[in-house]
């Protein structure tokens, strides 16, 4: 295809210089050494998140830059987070959290979610975070798999928890942040309980293997798991954040996705402040010109957001764009969903910055597969492995396939942050491992001549028409460079004749109608750029396409709401 030629390099002068000599050199016991203590009995990732920052020159470092949808904004320094964390994790060990307990987050982007993250893993309790979004069903699911024992809301959220409180007898304390009174029998004001906590805390030291966080995946594909970490994440964390976001001491760093999304936890809260990186977070929702403000204002440099965002800012035009002074900017990230070519080629032209996409999964806890800086990108390509993982295009046998030919992608396992189970569902977490010697992800991608790999789809989503294989991306990536087409999400549709046909959804920029010629126009679009095969039959105009609260474009609710079947699990489904 033709934009596979494209291709751009940033310079560097820090960070992954020469990837090629570290891929071949590396070892992830050096990475230990960036810690102020990792042995055996005695790491806790947020002394190394946090704590060790406030005896270095970053203890007045502003470790989050907070800002709502209002404008209200608060900082504070990695010895304000100390300080708090500390004191919360005094007030959970007084009211008998205890290490190993789960304590459940259900909370806004707000500076007390980030607190209470860092205070549940000082005393080696294990934090899930959830969306403030999810219903009353999606939430009781999580507390009810997790048996948690805490949950910490908001008086407002707490409502959507009353519903299905009775059926929760392990739940045994809800603890409200700006709960006013009326206080229930088991619930507890986060802000008393803050106010009466002493400031001298002694943290949880505790084994690399101990468990960290419990993160249930995004359910593009069925019902979520929840993904089981532990605290040995960090030597991943750690080293991903400093090589693939390429963070520096003096960035400011904005991270879009929200910790209910393994994104937000891990890049969002861990990687950089490990590597005492200042932050900053938006609570409020997605919005073109606020975020643009947001970078102007708080004079981002580093931005790690996902390829559904930058398709709303395509759509929201160029125009806005020139309204703000983004020069602050000078790297770019994305993951969760194939980033369009498209994409790339809009982002080089208006912020006049490559975008760099990145691979990985809730499973494998860190960035596997990416676009570093000195490496140059293939527009269309997630890049290539990050030193220390072994990433493999397989057949169903486990054998490695050449270049070029489509396959499973699977990883070696054993790297630090990699999955330790699915909570309390021993055969799926086995069955990530079926393949002997292998981590089977569920993608299939192809890895060319260079070494960069390709994402084809979900093995679940790859269409079978007339006996070729066509991953939906690649159809959808074609169809956004249509002008009229601002998302498309394509499905295959059981066809007597042909086994399956291509199906696309998809929506309309403004000042687009739908009509007959229109969808002969974008399959005429279509069959210039590719196979004549992979062209969609069927076109479906839609106002918009089925997404999960991480941004995922939903296939599988697409095809069985085009099929009459059952959706199955909803619970991430982003509802407008
Ligand atoms: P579930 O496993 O519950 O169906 P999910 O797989 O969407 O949900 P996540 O762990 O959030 O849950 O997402 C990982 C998946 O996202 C990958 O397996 C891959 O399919 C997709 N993905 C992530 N980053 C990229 C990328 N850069 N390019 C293509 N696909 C990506
Ligand atoms: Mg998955």
């Amino acid at each position: 295809m033709e934009y596979k030629d494209i291709i751009y390099k940033t310079p560097v002068k820090y960070g992954l210089i020469n990837y090629e000599k570290t891929y071949e050199d590396f070892g992830w016991e050096e990475v230990k050494r960036s810690f102020e203590h990792f042995s055996h009995d005695g790491v806790n990732i947020a002394h190394e998140g946090i704590d060790r920052h406030t005896s270095t020159s970053h203890r007045n470092k502003v470790a989050l830059l907070w800002e709502d949808e209002n404008g209200h904004k608060k900082e504070y320094t990695f010895s304000d987070i100390k300080r708090q964390s500390d004191k919360l994790a005094n007030a959970l060990k007084g009211i008998g959290i205890n290490k190993g307990d789960r304590v459940f987050l259900f909370l806004p982007r707000i500076p007390e979610l980030y607190i209470s993250i860092i205070a549940i893993a000082k005393i080696g309790a294990i934090a899930g975070p959830m969306f403030s979004a999810f219903g009353p069903g999606a939430i009781k699911d999580r507390l009810l798999n997790s048996e948690a024992k805490a949950l910490i809301t908001t008086p407002e959220l707490n409502q959507r928890v009353n519903e299905a409180k009775e059926e929760l007898p392990m739940l045994k304390y809800i603890i409200l942040v700006g709960a006013k009174d009326n206080l229930k029998k088991g619930e507890l004001s986060y802000e008393s309980e803050i106010n009466k906590a002493s400031e001298a805390f002694n943290i949880t030291w505790v084994n690399p293997e101990d468990y960290l966080y419990i993160l249930y995946t995004s359910g593009t594909t069925g019902k979520p798991k929840g993904v089981t970490h532990v605290h040995n994440d960090m030597i991943s964390h750690y080293i991903t954040t400093k090589w693939v976001l390429d963070l520096m001491d003096d960035d400011v760093y904005w991270c879009t996705a929200d910790p209910g999304w393994v994104t937000g936890t891990v890049y969002g809260i861990w990687g950089p402040w490990l590597n005492g990186i200042s932050q900053v977070v938006y609570s409020g929702r997605y919005d073109a010109e606020k975020w643009y403000s947001i970078i102007e204002k708080h004079k981002v440099t580093v931005w790690y957001t996902a390829p559904t965002a930058l398709r709303m800012l395509m759509k929201a035009g160029d125009e806005i764009i020139k309204k703000y002074d983004l020069s602050s900017l000078r790297y770019i990230c994305s993951v969760g969903e194939p980033l369009n070519p498209e994409v790339i080629r809009w982002g080089l032209g208006v912020y006049n910055l490559p975008i760099h996409d990145n691979w990985w999964q809730t499973e494998t806890g860190s960035i596997m597969i990416a676009n570093y800086p000195s490496l140059p990108i293939k527009p269309g390509s997630m890049g290539k492995p990050f030193p220390g993982i072994c990433a493999k295009i397989i057949d169903a046998k486990g054998k490695e396939l050449p270049s070029g030919k489509h396959g499973f992608l699977a990883l070696k396992p054993g790297w630090p942050s990699m999955l330790r189970k699915i909570w309390r569902d021993r055969d799926k977490y086995n069955e990530y491992f079926r393949t002997s010697g292998w981590y089977a992800t569920g993608d299939t991608a192809y890895m060319d001549d260079d070494g960069y790999f390709w994402f084809v789809g979900r093995a679940d989503d790859v269409i079978n028409t007339a006996g070729h294989r066509v991953g939906p991306f690649e159809v959808e990536s074609a169809l956004v460079e249509h002008e009229a087409i601002a998302e498309a999400g394509v499905i295959g549709k059981p066809d007597k004749e042909r086994g399956e046909i291509i199906k696309a959804f998809v929506v309309l920029n403004q000042g687009h109608q739908s009509s007959d010629g229109l969808k002969k126009d974008i399959q005429e679009f279509i069959k210039k750029r590719l196979a004549a095969h992979a062209y969609p039959r069927e076109i479906e105009f839609t106002q918009n396409v089925p997404k999960t609260r991480s941004g995922k474009i939903m296939r599988r609710v697409l095809k069985a709401r085009d099929l009459g079947l059952p959706t199955g699990d909803l619970s991430t489904l982003e509802e407008d």
